[in-house]
């Protein structure tokens, strides 16, 4: 879960307005067992001393329940109000795209559970990235392909 930009509070005394960046903010986490699951609770937290003396703190607790899946946030402010609502989203990461070849040389023990096809594709891929001509021909109802 992240925060995903900045955003704008301004002091309830003076009227000063700042801009808050997500890094600035410290996170805590908060676990709750429930009926799908667990529930995790990101608290995010900042605080900044006003030019007037005050100082503004604020909170944003954005909520992943069940597991993996953006539910709810929620942000509170003292001594100040938001100009902009903080935004929190989940941070997927995107899935690297790994050929069966990169798959195998990130985790070789992964060769032992290919697919038949998937095992010559590997062969295949070998004998490619060595200069030879190769291609995995088309099979039929068996699992006997051949490179
Ligand atoms: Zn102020």
């Amino acid at each position: 879960m992240i925060i995903s930009d900045d955003f704008v509070i301004k002091c309830d005394f003076c009227g000063r307005e700042y801009e808050i960046s997500p890094d600035t903010l410290d996170v805590d986490y908060a676990y709750d067992e429930r009926g799908m699951g667990t529930e995790i609770q990101y608290i995010f937290y900042g605080e900044t001393e006003c030019q007037c003396g005050e100082v503004l703190r604020y909170r944003i607790t954005a909520v992943e329940y069940p597991a993996g899946a953006y539910n709810f946030h929620e942000s509170e402010s003292e001594n100040c109000s938001f100009v902009t609502e903080p935004q929190a989203e989940m941070d997927y990461l995107p899935e690297p795209v790994m050929s069966v070849f990169e798959q195998i040389l990130y985790n070789p023990g992964s060769a032992y559970s290919l697919e038949p096809w998937e095992f010559e594709q590997l062969v295949a891929e070998v004998f490619q990235r060595n200069g030879f001509h190769a291609e995995v021909t088309q099979h039929g109802g068996s699992c006997h392909g051949k490179v």
